[in-house]
């Protein structure tokens, strides 16, 4: 029996048949070609480039159903790739002037560029990198005539081990138990739709892969980033029985979507829905979510050349708007910058992408795509409740300058003649330590608040929420943190505002007491998470954990909020 630990993408536990898949890239033949020769060459090459292109836009075309949401902006991300000069017009350079056979012109073509991506000092590029060698892999493979990696179905279930998966294979992999990949990293494209398929994975298991051949029975828990070769019975019985006991929680947990989110003394908690993309309307709904309390419009501005038109993003918006049949939408103007990347230089030569031209202050300095986006929201406002979101705010001239915007976004479809919820009320993040310590302020200025304790975390604490090194002193429950929640929470009382958590505090079990004592109730999350969090809430009892967790605002350590949280897990 071996063991290995990595990234777990969550998902739960697989337990299964190994299936290793081999990389094309290894032994990639090399050789010079003369001649004749080198038309034979390129001619191969523009059949594979042709032959990868046309499996893409069948791929696009017949998009199964069951496929997850980002599937088709993914294989998107890679055809732009193949298409772009850097890396065909380049192999085809290297065929011309190298003499080099086509498999090798691609690959070193490949292998330079995604060096150069290596070089760059965020995970974001490095993952791009990644992806112009998944696209390289795939043309290698229409060079050396193997059509695509799908294995055969197999009886048992089978968890699919390999170096790494291109969003466009694993699509064909659906069925796979779970994946065990040796690369990646939280932010890779790999990650994104293995959590979105739910298949339990797990990443950056380095050479785990040398280990294991076709058949070894593996245990790999998703959640922990563990995978197991060849397990023992007493672990693999240990497993099984957790496997079991997972599925009868899902099965109880779907019990509770007709149950109403009240605490056991009556008091109602709304829990509303993250979105990250309009198609993951539906998960909102299964779980019976009360309303969209942060769509974040990132994705229709990220992995693309041109922005998207002011049609485009209405379509999109009202998209969730009519989905979610009457409830409200909370739609967050584009919050770019940092690690969510749109201008690539731009970002990567600021001297502090974080504390720079992020959300509310890029779209400030670019008043005219603000105003696009502005017009597009107002308008989907016209078929059902929107309220606005303003991110990172740290600035009362910051919501000056945006109302105005938006007063002028409305004068210009008024002009057109166009309808909108002239009502629509705006609000603001509160997720910098300075708009929470001036609540009271914001809360007045604004129709609403909503907490982001992800970056609240990240800029109160001075921790850089990507950064692996310090990712150990990333702590959402210190005092600081839970002092600055609780000041805004207050701010917003007094000011009779509505208040929300939507970073991923309000989707994490172990913060649900902690929250509703602060006096939290609406909740905004993942909708995978909120079933968990409303299976806390029906349990709990606001008057008694109120007075308790009052005691954490005197914590001055970790360690003594751990004492109050366990203190409140007891009540
Ligand atoms: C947050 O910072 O908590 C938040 C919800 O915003 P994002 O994660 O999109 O930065
Ligand atoms: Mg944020």
């Amino acid at each position: 029996m071996l063991s290995f630990d990595g990234l777990g993408i969550g998902g739960g536990i697989a337990i299964g048949r190994a299936r290793v898949l081999e990389s094309s890239r290894v032994d990639v033949p090399r050789y010079r070609v003369h001649g004749e020769g080198l038309a034979t060459e390129q001619a191969r090459l523009e059949k594979a480039l042709a032959q990868v292109r046309n499996e893409f836009a069948q791929l696009l075309a017949h998009l199964p159903v069951d496929a997850p949401a980002e599937a088709g902006a993914l294989l998107e991300v890679h055809r732009m790739i193949l298409d772009d000069p850097a890396l065909a017009r380049a192999a085809h350079d290297g065929i011309a002037a190298q003499a080099w056979n086509a498999e090798w012109a691609v690959w070193h073509c490949a292998s330079q560029l995604a060096d150069q991506f290596a070089e760059l000092d965020e995970d974001y590029f490095r993952e791009r990198g990644r992806d112009v060698l998944q696209v390289a892999d795939r043309v290698m493979r229409a060079l050396s005539g193997s059509r695509s990696s799908k294995p055969p179905e197999a009886a048992e279930p089978v968890i699919y081990c390999a170096e790494d998966i291109a969003p466009a294979d694993m699509l064909g992999l659906r069925h796979a138990a779970g994946f065990a990949i040796d690369l990646g990293g939280v932010t890779s494209h790999t990650a994104i739709l293995a959590r979105s398929m739910n298949v339990p994975a797990v990443l950056a298991l380095g050479a785990a892969r040398d280990q294991i051949r076709d058949d070894d029975w593996l245990i790999l828990d998703g959640d922990a980033g563990r995978l197991i070769v060849s397990p023992e019975p007493s672990v693999l019985q240990q497993y099984r029985a957790r496997q079991a006991q997972d599925r009868q929680q899902t099965e109880l947990l779907r019990e509770l979507v007709r149950v109403a989110s009240r605490t056991l003394d009556d008091c109602e908690v709304e829990l509303m829905a993250n979105l990250e993309h309009p198609d993951e309307v539906d998960q909102a709904n299964e779980v019976g979510a009360a309303g969209v309390g942060l769509f974040r419009t990132e994705f229709l501005f990220m992995n693309r050349g041109l922005e998207p038109s002011e049609d485009e993003q209405f379509e999109a918006y009202r998209s969730v708007v009519v989905g979610m049949e009457g409830r409200p939408v909370t739609i967050r103007t584009i919050d770019v910058g940092a690690d969510k990347v749109i201008e690539p230089h731009a970002s990567v030569n600021a001297p502090n992408p974080a504390l720079g031209l992020r959300a509310i202050r890029y779209s400030l300095a670019r008043p005219e795509r603000f105003l696009v986006q502005l017009r597009a929201i107002l308008r989907a406002s016209h078929y059902g409740p929107v309220r606005l979101l303003l991110p990172m705010l740290a600035h009362g001239h910051e919501i000056d300058a945006s109302l105005s915007l938006i007063e002028q976004a409305c004068d210009q479809l008024r002009h057109r003649g166009q309808p909108f919820d002239s009502q629509l009320p705006v609000g603001g993040m509160i997720e910098v330590p300075a708009a929470a310590l001036c609540a009271d302020y914001f809360a007045r200025r604004l129709d609403f608040l909503s907490i982001g304790t992800n970056d609240l975390t990240q800029y109160t604490l001075a921790i850089d929420r990507a950064d692996h090194e310090v990712a150990s002193l990333y702590e959402p429950f210190h005092p600081a943190v839970l002092r600055l929640i609780a000041h805004t929470l207050r701010a917003a009382r007094r000011a009779d505002k509505p208040v929300a958590v939507c970073g991923e505090m309000a989707g994490d079990c172990e913060a649900t007491r902690v929250l509703l004592g602060l006096g939290l109730t609406q909740f905004s999350m993942q909708a995978a998470s909120l079933l968990r969090v409303k299976r806390e809430i029906i349990r709990a009892d606001r008057r008694r954990l109120l007075p308790v967790a009052r005691r954490l605002l005197r914590a001055q350590t970790p360690q003594e909020v751990d004492e109050v949280r366990s203190a409140l897990r007891g009540l």
